[in-house]
């Protein structure tokens, strides 16, 4: 029988990356961007699993499952929640737990590992697993602006949906940047770091690790409040997009 997955998440592309991912493993999907709406879902729809980003505007994961947790605990009944995070330290894993998750994923999502822990929480018996993840040893030149290889694993083959979820990376990218750049300008660190943290994940899910890397430190150096650091990466972030593209279109051909 086909499973319902109820997805909450506040980041349109790591729903867009999940809702292909569950597509691929014939899940039916539910979407929800904030944990009222994603807390009110499950009430109503009962899906057979939950996957839960952790950081999420206004009440995060861990107190969204919290409070599903209290409901159940006065109707009976659970429902497995598993966190989606790019935390993958031992003490999130605990937080996630004590908070009354069941299991975890890390960001950038697998596609292979994905379906195993859905397979172990709806109790679905594993359907040929052709995609279970490999991790990349071998060392191409190339691979640290984009690992198609690895994105198109992680997609289960699907070079169509590879191609789609590039050309929305590369659409995002190129608004966000402008924002970011734009929030230096006015010293909204804040913003800055919110930013770049977003730009960060987007370009892990992509496989783009330089780039990654970048938004990575703009993060870290616009916590500092540096900003004439922040803003000189920006500048490198421009080259690292350029060579993205021509790295994605090379291998589009
Ligand atoms: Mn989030």
């Amino acid at each position: 029988m086909k499973k319902t997955i109820l997805v909450i998440e506040d980041n349109p592309l790591n729903m867009k990356l999940v809702r292909v991912l569950l597509g691929l493993a014939e899940c039916a999907v539910l979407e929800a961007t904030d944990a009222e709406r994603g807390i009110g879902m499950a009430r109503e729809r009962k899906p057979d699993l939950i996957l839960m980003d952790v950081q999420l505007p206004g009440m995060d994961g861990l107190e969204a499952t919290r409070v599903i947790r209290r409901e159940e605990a006065g109707t009976g009944g659970h429902t497995p929640i598993v966190a989606m995070t790019a935390h993958a330290m031992e003490e999130d894993r605990k937080l996630c737990m004590d908070a009354g998750m069941d299991d975890y994923v890390s960001k950038p999502i697998q596609a292979g590992l994905l379906r195993a822990v859905i397979d172990r929480h709806t109790g679905r018996n594993g359907r040929g697993n052709d995609d279970s993840e490999e991790i990349g040893t071998k060392d191409t030149p190339g691979r640290e602006v984009f690992d198609r290889e690895e994105l198109l694993d992680a997609l289960g083959g699907d070079n169509k949906c590879l191609t789609e979820l590039v050309n929305s990376f590369i659409d995002d990218v190129s608004v966000q940047t402008g924002e970011l750049q734009r929030a230096l300008g006015e010293t909204q660190m804040n913003e800055a770091v919110a930013l770049a943290h977003r730009l960060k994940g987007a370009a892990a899910n992509m496989r783009a690790k330089s780039m990654s890397m970048l938004f990575s430190n703009i993060e870290q150096a616009a916590t500092r409040r540096d900003q004439e650091q922040a803003a000189r990466l920006l500048e490198d972030v421009e080259e690292a997009f350029q060579v993205f593209r021509r790295v994605f279109s090379a291998g589009d051909q």
